[in-house]
């Protein structure tokens, strides 16, 4: 089965862009090395249970343009102008989605703003009601933030 279209992308995009303006200077992003990005894949998947030896790696992404996640090599790319939390938290909601769904759901639908949403609460403190709204205002289809919050049993899924 194809992988469903992602026809959210600049949207998204757009959505984060208006967040980080919004929030300059209080909780809008930090920027962070290597090191600290692997501080925060730690920390969100001890939150979420995953087994350590799924946890994504975090390489320096040369000769790329964007940070990525990779779904077969399970890494985060990171090339060195894109470091910062919420890059950081953007690239672990797709390795979440692709942790549960694999490969069936759009690379920016609404479970992944949903994921990323609650990982922007969670780990950066971003207001949640602040984070609808303009999703709302610019028409990017989610899933409410608490719908894939729970941990069943070990791990998420
Ligand atoms: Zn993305």
């Amino acid at each position: 089965m194809a992988r469903p279209r992602d026809s959210q992308r600049q949207r998204l995009y757009d959505w984060e862009d208006i967040l980080e303006r919004t929030l300059h200077g209080r909780t809008a992003s930090h920027p962070c090395d290597l090191h600290y990005a692997r501080s925060i894949v730690s920390m969100v998947c001890r939150h979420y249970k995953i087994d350590k030896a799924r946890w994504p790696g975090v390489t320096d992404g040369r000769s790329r343009r964007r940070a990525g996640y990779g779904y077969s090599s399970n890494t985060v790319k990171l090339p060195k102008w894109t470091r910062d939390e919420w890059t950081v938290l953007h690239e672990l909601a797709h390795f979440l989605v692709c942790y549960r769904w694999g490969l069936r759901k759009a690379s920016h639908g609404r479970e992944f703003v949903s994921i990323y949403m609650r990982l922007l609460e969670l780990f950066a403190g971003v207001d949640r009601k602040l984070m609808a709204q303009h999703a709302n205002n610019r028409g990017l289809v989610f899933d409410h933030i608490d719908t894939y919050r729970k941990v069943r049993g070990k791990t998420w899924q």
